[in-house]
């Protein structure tokens, strides 16, 4: 392990340390941090990391996915950070159906009057890749079923 690495885990380490017992934050609220601060979606939401906004409100966030498959691809988000559907507890049961009516919304707006598609992939065989929950929009297009 070089010098460099040695410093950064020693400043890691001491960091952690002073946030528990300093500042009294619980382990579990310093990981969450971590955890936060650390996503690419969380960073999105925070404006940390640009995206093309489609809609906002206090519960929600929706852009236009950075690759789209479809006319229409919009990634709708909880503001709170959930990992995946898998993750989600029956307190989010609210949230996972709200980003539903969010992406109603949009497709309302779109006029996507002939119909969309929206989905929620978990874990790698459904090719999950961002691990801060996420509702697909797609339309614009005919889909395809079963999906690839
Ligand atoms: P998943 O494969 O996890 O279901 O979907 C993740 C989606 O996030 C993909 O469709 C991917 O194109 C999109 N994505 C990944 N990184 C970014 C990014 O930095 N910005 C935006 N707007 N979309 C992203
Ligand atoms: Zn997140």
């Amino acid at each position: 392990m070089s010098l460099a690495m040695i410093s950064i885990s020693r400043f890691a380490r001491d960091f952690g340390k002073s946030c528990v017992s300093e500042l009294r934050l619980r382990p579990a609220v310093l990981l969450i941090f971590i955890v936060m601060t650390d996503c690419l979606f969380c960073k999105i939401i925070a404006g940390s990391i640009p995206s093309k906004k489609v809609y906002e409100d206090e519960k929600a966030f929706a852009f236009e996915d950075i690759k789209p498959v479809a006319p229409t691809h919009v990634l709708i988000i909880p503001k709170k950070h959930i990992v995946g559907i898998d993750q989600a507890t029956e307190a989010d049961a609210e949230l996972v159906g709200y980003c539903q009516l969010v992406a109603a919304k949009i497709a309302r707006e779109r006029k996507l009057e002939h119909g969309f598609r929206t989905v929620y992939n978990v874990g790698p065989d459904a090719g999950q890749t961002v691990f801060h929950l996420h509702l697909h929009l797609l339309g614009g297009r005919q889909m395809h079923w079963p999906p690839g």
